[in-house]
């Protein structure tokens, strides 16, 4: 069992927390709350930061002629548009100590949400426009952060973006650590411990950060930690690829084949084709190859973190029943 270091992720206060929605209310979410006993987090709720009450009339944005985008009272018209921004901005600043991994915000929120928020032409009973946008403190929040995770927590419902933003907070959570204590040894480590995951990502990235890691002696080391972690980030953003997964799988394949019966290697091969064929989950033929690891105590491949990215506790089998 892998000890995981704890990401501090930015979260809506209306989640799991605080009853601070316009109508008194807040949300439930299941795995948030299965989530929180792994993970610190820094609740904020900005309309209730920028001195609404509970409840309060619903904001909404307004799209003007000139394509500026305000957030009013829906009933009334009063603008809120400038507390917004001004409370955004210094959130944004005062949390610039702070170590973030990721973020999660209330979907469909004209403050918080990432990119379905509705925009109408006025207040009142004015019709909506054909088009959506994000929130005005979630649109700082993506601007100020670009190479962390930030999803609302709907879309997190669904099983592989949810396994995927949790690889990529757990994974960044462990590098941030190593970075603090600016550690070639522990980074070297690092990078081989996480070798078939990022290949999972990108093996363009993890041969780049295989010559960042090797090639270490004349640098110095606060800069490499930084072209490191752009590197990371950039591969862990790319996304789950299934042709990638059976790159990366067929490679740790390589490590057992010459030890396996032909009925051992064709089952393997038959879950690697229904997993292309989008007919099982990437954790079949995954844990067929985790099985074979341990019964030939392959030590290297023991301690690779792409057989549990985060912990095993937060993995769910229901979801939206997209995708798999
Ligand atoms: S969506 Fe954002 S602004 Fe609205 S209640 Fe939740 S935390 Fe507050």
């Amino acid at each position: 069992m892998r000890q995981f270091k704890k990401p501090t992720i930015l979260l809506s206060s209306c989640i799991e927390d605080q009853a601070c929605r316009y109508d008194g209310s807040g949300v439930k979410s299941p795995f948030i709350k299965k989530l929180k006993p792994y993970i610190n987090t820094i609740g904020v709720c900005p309309e209730v930061a920028i001195g609404l009450q509970v409840p309060r009339q619903a904001l909404r944005i307004i799209l003007k002629e000139d394509d500026v985008r305000c957030l009013i009272f829906s009933k009334t018209g009063e603008d809120v548009t400038n507390q917004m921004k001004a409370f955004s901005d210094t959130f944004i600043a005062n949390l610039s100590g702070s170590e973030v991994h990721g973020v999660i915000l209330k979907g469909r929120s004209p403050s918080c949400g990432i990119k379905d928020v509705k925009m109408y032409k006025d207040y009142g009973k004015a019709p909506s426009v054909p088009k959506k946008t994000s929130g005005l403190f979630a649109e700082k929040i993506l601007e100020r952060f670009t190479q962390i995770p930030i999803e609302d927590e709907g879309r997190l419902i669904n099983y592989n973006i949810r396994e995927h933003f949790f690889t990529r907070i757990f994974t960044l959570a462990e590098f941030k650590d190593i970075k603090k204590k600016k550690s070639i040894q522990k980074l070297r480590v690092f990078q081989n411990e996480n070798k078939y995951l990022i290949m999972s990502y990108s093996p363009v990235i993890l041969k780049k950060l295989d010559n960042l890691v090797a090639n270490d002696e004349e640098r110095n080391i606060e800069n490499l930690l930084d072209e490191y972690e752009y590197f990371l980030c950039k591969a862990l953003a790319m996304g789950l690829r299934p042709m990638r997964n059976i790159n990366m799988l067929l490679h740790l394949f390589g490590y057992f084949s010459q030890d396996l019966s032909k009925h051992e290697k064709a089952f393997f091969l038959d879950s690697l084709e229904s997993y292309g064929d989008k007919k099982v989950p990437f954790s079949v033929p995954l844990t067929i190859i985790h099985a074979w690891v341990i019964r030939f105590e392959n030590e290297y491949l023991l301690n690779q973190t792409i057989f549990e990215a985060f912990p095993a506790a937060l993995i769910e089998v229901t979801d939206s029943g997209k995708g798999i």
